[in-house]
């Protein structure tokens, strides 16, 4: 790997001062100075007690159809919760890598080789390591990555390239007293283990003392605001309860094209509402792997990258099918 070029490094070095959009992160993220919430020591026992209760049955029909335990993330719940017939389709689909895709996966190795990284951090040469290793692990999108043509490299090391430099902009230095920690998994069983609920939150800031909430979640997104950015977060805090007793503090989502954030505070009712919806979306879930009834279909954004578009009656009734696409480039960094 090349030496570093003073001229291309990011400056984000600890101590020096902070732009105006690592400012607004800052406080916004971390708040500093401001009072933690407390939650009630019952709070995930009840938020459990009422997700078993709704998935019970799905439970009993997985065990019944003698089928393997079912994970469920918060792509399926949010396709699960908007067009049944689309959520069926594409689960019977093969995943496919792509250029994006890979550029995504990148991106995400890069951003954490920068929290550790022994010389001042330049986007390109993170990339290019994480490259290596995963080319290296036999990673599935090093193994692409490797046999993709010249055009399709170069388009995976520009979107990550961008993607690791809007990030090492737009925060400010990540520093160890904050505890972060990118790529953070989260998993919850249910049914006694037949149904499994994973996420994985882009960056974790802060800890949790004795009941007293202190973490902020994060995820970073291309492109712009859609309402399910706020679901999945809800779906990681509602997780984060059932593992830890305690929820994050906040949750953030943060648009790193437009250098925006948008958040949250987390509240009893919100995970209320976060376990009703996933309790909810296991059940449909379920119910249709099963087949146990035919799925509805529901017409919007999501019906242009729909592998049934041709010939759905629903899609050609509503204008709205030929909008901009709600399950668009979402999900980018870290
Ligand atoms: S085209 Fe639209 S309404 Fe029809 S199945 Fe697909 S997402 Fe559903």
């Amino acid at each position: 790997m090349p030496d570093p070029q003073p001229a291309a490094t990011v400056p984000c070095a600890i101590g020096s001062p902070l732009n105006p959009a690592q400012a607004r992160a800052n406080e916004l993220l971390r708040s500093p100075g401001d009072a933690r919430p407390s939650f009630g020591a019952a709070l995930a026992d009840r938020v459990r007690a009422h997700l078993e209760d709704v998935v019970a049955p799905a439970a009993a029909a997985l065990e019944a159809a003698a089928a393997k335990p079912m994970y469920i993330g918060k792509y399926a719940l949010g396709s699960v919760h908007g067009c049944e017939a689309r959520h069926l389709a594409l689960e019977g689909q093969p995943f496919q890598l792509s250029a994006p895709v890979v550029a995504g996966t990148v991106a995400h190795r890069a951003i954490q080789y920068s929290q550790h990284w022994d010389r001042p951090p330049v986007p390109a040469d993170l990339v290019d390591g994480a490259l290596e290793r995963l080319v290296a692990e036999q990673d599935r999108n090093g193994l692409w990555f490797a046999t993709a043509s010249s055009t399709e490299r170069a388009e995976v090391r520009g979107a990550a390239v961008d993607r690791v430099t809007k990030f090492l902009e737009c925060f400010p230095p990540l520093r160890r007293s904050w505890l972060p920690v990118l790529e953070s998994p989260l998993r919850a069983e249910l049914g006694g283990g037949r149904i499994v609920l994973s996420g994985r939150v882009d960056l974790v800031l802060g800890r949790t003392v004795g009941l007293v909430a202190g973490k902020a979640f994060i995820d970073f997104k291309t492109g712009s605001r859609f309402p399910g950015h706020v679901d999945d977060l809800r779906f990681y805090a509602l997780l984060e309860t059932l593992r830890l007793g305690v929820p994050p503090f906040r949750l953030a989502s943060y648009y790193l094209d437009q250098g925006d954030i948008v958040s949250e505070d987390v509240s009893e009712a919100v995970l209320e509402a976060a376990a009703a919806r996933a309790a909810d979306g296991v059940v449909k879930v379920v119910e249709l792997r099963l087949a146990e009834r035919e799925p509805t279909r529901r017409a919007g954004p999501s019906c242009r990258r729909c592998p049934l578009v041709d010939g759905c009656d629903e899609a050609r009734r509503d204008p709205d099918a030929t909008d901009d696409d709600e399950d668009g480039p979402r999900r980018a960094v870290p």
